[in-house]
């Protein structure tokens, strides 16, 4: 589907539920995460980019103080008051149909935010429509909850800066929906800026734009998805964040942020033998993300092959949150030419990604779709994605 299908998509379901045909729309991207995995939450760096897949949100305002989502998954309109928002986030969220906690979170997270009253707020109805793969690794949840906040933000007339927008979307997910997930996310959708990666201090929420030169080195970024769904409410991915915590109360620090390379002997000292390989994914990861800046803006696209691939072997070993599916992606995309290859996202499945010369999309693609096949594992979806802008109202 291209973006103006999507747009148009979200009007027409717009229109099937209050009558108004061609709303405005907003909308935001999904975003892959070219390096820094699971840094995010411990105060660390992260480098990923926004991308040309997004998620749209057409919108109409009421004059009854409700609030109403429906999104083109299950055509099904949910509808609260905005004063009953506050009853049943965070504590009752269960008892909200779950993918409509995403942009219902948002606009709570938002009230508060701005310091609104709910009860003179302007009442809205919002269609999502979108292109985004869902659990992929490539964050569907940030763009929906990036198109709302945009969109409300207008509508509500809000002045708060994308960060405080990437603030509120972070806010729903965590306490809206449940998912302990950090700020990465939100902050490349809000931020996201065409042919370069947002580096991003998670600590200070510092954002600096990278030029990623894919282009001119006649490179391409490619997506595997391996099909394998995740679900960041669930799972491993709440341990991960346990086994950090505890890795930095061991260490005295307030966030592994504040451990470097040098202090890992120590740490493997102190710790058993779990938590210790934890904490050095951590630690090791902030600093390759580091080094990748610094080998972006001095080298170009083409040296930091290396470091993805050392960012994979410590998620496989070290994190283990690597699975079989993501393993045959990276050595498969790796073996056929790939500069560089690793699994991108929370792990338990998604997406890998791999650097490539232009020229060798096609090749690597097959190859790893034989890998695939050979293993007995379902076909991948390979596609190219590109640095693109981040949150805004369509043209
Ligand atoms: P990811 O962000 O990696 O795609 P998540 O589990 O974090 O995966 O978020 C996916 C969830 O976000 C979906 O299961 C759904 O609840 C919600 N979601 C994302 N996009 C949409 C959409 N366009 N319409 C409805 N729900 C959506
Ligand atoms: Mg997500």
């Amino acid at each position: 589907m291209t973006e103006t299908n999507t747009a148009a998509a979200a009007q027409t379901l717009l229109e099937t539920i209050t009558g108004i045909s061609a709303a405005p729309t907003w909308s935001a991207p999904g975003r892959v995460n070219l390096i820094g995995e699971h840094t995010d939450y411990n105060d660390g760096f992260v480098l990923p980019f926004a991308i040309q897949h997004r998620t749209h949100a057409a919108v109409a305002t009421r004059s009854d103080g409700m609030i109403r989502v429906v999104s083109t998954f299950d055509q099904k309109p949910v509808a609260f008051a905005l004063t009953q928002l506050d009853e049943f986030f965070p504590h009752r969220r269960d008892e909200v149909v779950e993918w409509a906690r995403y942009p219902l979170g948002v606009a709570w997270a938002l009230l508060r935010a701005a310091g609104l009253d709910a009860s003179t707020a302007t009442g809205v109805d919002l269609a999502f429509s979108s292109h985004v793969p869902v659990g992929a690794g490539l964050s569907s949840s940030a763009a929906i909850e990036g198109a709302t906040a945009s969109a409300l933000a207008d509508t509500w007339g809000i002045t708060l800066d994308r960060v405080a927008l990437a603030q509120a979307g972070r806010t729903a997910e965590n306490e809206a929906v449940g998912a302990p997930t950090g700020i990465m996310d939100q902050m490349a959708t809000m931020l996201g800026h065409t042919d370069a990666a947002i580096f991003l201090d998670c600590r200070t929420l510092e954002a600096a734009v990278v030029d990623l030169g894919f282009a001119d080195a006649g490179l391409e970024l490619l997506v595997m998805d391996t099909g394998v769904k995740h679900s960041h409410a669930t799972g491993g991915y709440g341990e991960r964040r346990a086994s950090c915590e505890r890795g930095a109360s061991i260490m005295n620090v307030a966030a592994l942020r504040d451990l470097t390379v040098d202090d890992l002997p120590r740490a493997e000292a102190l710790m058993d033998d779990v938590t210790f390989r934890r904490v050095r994914h951590v630690v090791t990861e902030n600093q390759r993300v580091l080094d990748t800046v610094r080998v972006l803006r001095e080298q170009g696209p083409t040296s930091i092959g290396g470091l993805l691939i050392a960012s994979h072997a410590s998620m496989r070993d070290d994190f283990e949150i690597s699975v079989p599916e993501l393993d045959t992606a990276v050595d498969a995309a790796l073996t056929a030419g790939a500069i560089g290859a690793r699994m991108t996202g929370g792990g338990f499945g998604g997406a890998a990604i791999a650097l490539v010369a232009r020229a060798d999309v096609e090749t690597i693609s097959s190859a790893v779709a034989t890998a695939f096949a050979k293993a007995g594992f379902a076909p991948p979806a390979t596609f190219t994605v590109s640095p693109s802008v981040g949150a805004s109202k369509d043209a």
